[in-house]
């Protein structure tokens, strides 16, 4: 069953621009966010764990799910590589009277925040520049120099979405951009 109530915030920005990183910060400060665990087709990072970063499904899976209609939105974010919001963990969370976080793409950022509407607050996650993107990306040091390439070229184009969300946070220094995002989220909780 779709659950219209609470609040929803939708976190988008080009790969390595830091939205992990703040997502993460944003749900250890306030104990009603739960992270909604998108279903992706791409293998693990070493750091990951299945059920708590992602759902980590074979392609074949990932095809049966969207036959059957189970995400709420979802995309073939790189080449090959498929990423989706499934309804039900989005359910689960506001069902529990809990604020789903997302970590999406600029596509399915957009998709989401045309379901839920008013009840949804989109931010999108600015890099300082993008020769300081792409040096985050290196300096994590979770992809191959080709998969670094691909997501660089891609920010490009998420970059123009950024007028398409609700609020632009840069992030420069950690501390500013968090500061930044808590006084969003405080004044969206505000007129909740
Ligand atoms: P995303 O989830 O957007 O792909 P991450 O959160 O994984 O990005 O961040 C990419 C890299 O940049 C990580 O190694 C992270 O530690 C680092 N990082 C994030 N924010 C900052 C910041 N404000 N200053 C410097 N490094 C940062
Ligand atoms: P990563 O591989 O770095 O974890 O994620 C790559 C991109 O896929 C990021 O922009 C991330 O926000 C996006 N992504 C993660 N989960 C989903 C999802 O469920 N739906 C969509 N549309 N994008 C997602």
């Amino acid at each position: 069953m779709e659950m219209k109530q609470g609040k929803v915030f939708i976190i988008s920005a080009p790969s390595g621009a830091g939205k992990s990183t703040l997502a993460r910060i944003l749900l250890q400060k306030y104990d009603f966010f739960e992270f909604s665990i998108s279903a992706t087709t791409r293998p693990p990072r070493s750091y990951e764990t299945e059920g708590v970063d992602y759902h980590f499904l074979s392609a074949d899976i990932f095809r049966q799910k969207i036959m059957d209609h189970a995400f709420l939105e979802w995309e073939e974010v790189y080449p090959g590589r498929f990423y989706g919001t499934l309804q039900a963990e989005v359910d689960r969370i506001l069902a529990a009277g809990r604020y789903p976080v997302f970590d999406v793409d600029v596509e399915g950022g957009l998709s989401i925040k045309e379901k839920y509407a008013e009840q949804a607050v989109s931010i999108f996650i600015m890099p300082p520049s993008r020769e300081i993107l792409k040096d985050r990306l290196r300096k994590r040091g979770t992809e191959s120099e080709s998969d670094i390439e691909k997501r660089y070229k891609k920010a490009e184009v998420e970059i123009a979405y950024a007028s398409r969300y609700d609020h632009v946070v840069l992030n420069d220094e950690l501390d500013h951009a968090v500061s930044q995002l808590m006084s969003i989220v405080d004044s969206h909780l505000q007129k909740a």
